[in-house]
């Protein structure tokens, strides 16, 4: 299956593509996540998406569109997949249908992870990133069992910094004005389905596969 998870930024993105993709079986693919990589790495795509990433603004298209393409192009890529934080805006969506046609595919479907700005704020500021492995946790709803200790790979885990509040109302505003639209555009194209993200983590992830096994059958 081909798909996008889109969603305000704290919805839960990261933490159900997880699991989607592997009940599904599909390469996860987060442009925040190759971004960040490139970023601890220094490479030059890093550095040049590092100032943009730090104050909450879009990477510029061509940058990130390049990379996605790279990515697609992957073996593993080649039976499904699923985008989290691409695309973003409306002139991104219109060239990842573009680029699907050209490989003689297109998506299956969008999920809208629905949640209010409140909740989002609040799952915000309580992030923490594992700095060796990526994982996310949460300080308050899911915390790991020793603060600021990974479980899952012993690591530190850190506050990003586009997660401190001034950045968090840009990015916000940046969603609102940018990524937003993309509900409407995909709606459009007849292969929206907004599910509600709020509530626990598993049961959240059961609201996304229950839409996904209608959409299979
Ligand atoms: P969140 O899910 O908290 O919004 P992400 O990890 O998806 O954060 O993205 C972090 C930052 O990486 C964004 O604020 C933006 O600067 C950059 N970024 C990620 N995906 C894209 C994209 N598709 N287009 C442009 N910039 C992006
Ligand atoms: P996104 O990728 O959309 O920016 P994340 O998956 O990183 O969002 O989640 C943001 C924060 O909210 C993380 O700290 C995560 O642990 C927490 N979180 C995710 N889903 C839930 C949920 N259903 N209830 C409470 N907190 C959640």
């Amino acid at each position: 299956m081909r798909l996008v998870l889109v969603g305000p930024p704290g919805a839960g993105k990261g933490t159900q593509a997880q699991f989607i993709a592997s009940h599904l079986s599909i390469p996860k693919i987060s442009t925040g996540d190759i971004f960040r990589a490139n970023v601890s790495g220094g490479t030059p795509l890093g550095k040049l998406a590092k100032e943009y990433m730090d104050r909450g603004d879009l990477v510029p298209d061509e940058v990130t569109v390049a990379m996605v393409r790279d990515r697609l192009s992957e073996d593993d890529a080649q039976e499904g997949f699923l985008l989290d934080g691409f695309p973003r805006n409306v002139p991104q969506a219109e060239v990842l249908k573009k680029m699907l046609d050209e490989f003689g595919t297109a998506l299956d479907l969008v999920l809208e992870l629905v949640v209010d700005d409140d909740e989002v704020v609040r799952r915000l500021a309580g992030r923490r990133t594992c700095r060796s492995c990526g994982k996310v946790w949460h300080e308050l709803f899911d915390p790991p069992t020793q603060p600021g200790v990974c479980d899952a790979c012993g690591g530190e885990l850190f506050q990003r910094d586009d997660d401190r509040e001034e950045t968090i109302r840009h990015r916000l505003e940046v969603y609102q004005e940018q990524t937003a639209p993309l509900v409407a555009f995909y709606a459009d194209e007849g292969i929206l389905v907004g599910v509600d993200a709020t509530g626990p983590v598993e049961e959240v992830t059961q609201r996304a596969m229950a839409v996904l096994r209608r959409f299979a059958d």
